[in-house]
């Protein structure tokens, strides 16, 4: 497929934003080479923003997902919540620095709304003491124990309203049937000319052919993936990699009771464990409390049964805002280690094997949060997509 002039100065564009993301790493881009076929494997942001942009500069995309939605780890729960209530499981807060996650929301024109209220009180435990805080006392003990990257003023982050995940929804609406879900790949290997996917469709193996191929699946799940040729660094970085484990539990009351007392239902526990209620920017009565906890405690929750879950943190919830117990009427859980096609929030391959872990190898390339330099955020997936994008518009088998 030839290129078009528009497909032209894309890339041109698209050249000098991979070259500044990734300062100066990466070689020139070829301008003006054929089209290729590549297979992407995972529909998460670092998959979807590769598919999107090489499709746009005229390039043949397939995309494999293992699921039957797109998003990976940005997923909104609709479910079981009453009244059009939601909340995340996954991604939910974007700061202003997030330059990439922006310029998606924009160029999708979706909705942004504060994260934090600017209403009410907050809640602050420190050694056994119980602090009203106002918002800003939220982010700075957030900021005392993570730093500034999930600090700073409360008015630098901002959330989707209607649900991250219409992020990744409109990805996948752009990008129509090129998508194939509940088609996980269980072998990647090239030859001289082709790369050769092997996935599961119900239950059978098929196999497709590519020039390239991008691999965005987590290491977590890689690891169980046959991958004849791959170099032994390359493997073992795979195999070591260690996911960190979050848990989040979300309770459903009938009314806001936190609120008849001052409180906006954000708090910070001792033990670094947040408390939101996602659902003060939403149409009331009903609400929902959720914690979100990180490695530490997340493990301890996951091996509880899911109403052991709701019964532990409902009456935590109760004992620090009260008259919960009253209101509550239904619970719900996630908890990243047990997720099929997750196994772990989030992962950093760590600064010294960073440039190998995401170098290609052959027709094969890679990217995901994992591989980037802001692990844990969407930003980090998209930034890897992009590069990808660039080294397989440039990658010219000689
Ligand atoms: C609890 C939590 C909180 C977070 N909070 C924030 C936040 O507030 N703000 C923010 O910006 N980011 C946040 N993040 C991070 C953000 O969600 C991730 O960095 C990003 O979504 C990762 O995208 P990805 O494409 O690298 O991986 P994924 O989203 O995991 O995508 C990989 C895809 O590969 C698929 N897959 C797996 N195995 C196979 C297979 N064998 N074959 C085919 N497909 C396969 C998966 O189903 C998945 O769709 C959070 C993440 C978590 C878990």
């Amino acid at each position: 497929m030839a290129i078009t002039r528009r497909q032209f100065l894309r890339r041109s564009a698209l050249a000098v934003a991979a070259a500044s993301l990734n300062q100066g790493a990466v070689r020139a881009i070829v301008l003006s080479g054929p089209a290729k076929k590549v297979l992407v494997l995972g529909a998460g942001m670092a998959g979807l923003v590769a598919a999107y942009e090489l499709t746009k500069l005229g390039h043949d995309v397939t995309v494999l997902e293992a699921r039957t939605r797109p998003g990976g780890r940005v997923h909104t729960l609709h479910e079981p919540f009453s009244d059009g209530l939601y909340a995340e499981a996954g991604a939910a807060r974007i700061p202003d620095d997030h330059d990439l996650t922006h310029k998606y929301v924009k160029e999708f024109a979706l909705p942004l709304e504060p994260f934090y209220p600017s209403r009410l009180n907050a809640l602050r435990f420190d050694r056994g003491s119980r602090e009203e805080v106002p918002i800003e006392g939220f982010t700075d003990a957030m900021e005392g124990h993570f730093g500034y990257d999930l600090g700073g003023n409360p008015g630098r982050w901002q959330k989707i309203k209607g649900g991250t995940d219409l992020l990744p929804k409109v990805f996948a609406e752009r990008l129509g049937n090129k998508i194939h879900y509940g088609s996980p790949v269980v072998k990647v290997e090239q030859d001289e000319k082709q790369a050769h996917v092997v996935f599961l469709k119900a239950g059978r193996k098929e196999t497709m052919t590519a020039d390239s191929v991008l691999c965005t699946i987590p290491f977590s799940l890689l690891r169980d993936v046959e991958l004849p040729g791959l170099s032994s660094q390359k493997r073992d970085v795979i195999k070591k990699t260690r996911y960190d484990a979050v848990s989040r539990v979300y309770l459903q009351t009938r009314n806001r009771v936190w609120e008849d007392k001052g409180l906006n239902g954000f708090a910070f526990t001792s033990g670094a464990i947040e408390i939101w209620q996602p659902s003060w920017s939403q149409p009331g009565p009903r609400g929902i409390l959720m914690t979100y906890a990180r490695p530490g405690e997340a493990e301890r929750i996951t091996k509880l049964k899911e109403n052991e879950r709701v019964a532990t943190t409902l009456k935590q919830l109760d004992d620090m805002f009260g008259g919960l117990r009253e209101s509550f009427e239904r619970g719900a859980t996630k908890c990243w280690m047990e997720d099929e096609w997750s196994r772990g929030a989030w992962a950093f391959v760590g600064f010294d094997k960073l440039a190998m872990a995401l170098a290609p190898e052959g027709r094969i390339h890679f990217a995901g949060e994992h591989l980037s330099q802001w692990p844990s955020w969407m930003q980090g997936a998209l930034s890897t997509g992009l590069r990808a994008v660039k080294e397989i518009d440039e990658f010219v088998k000689v």
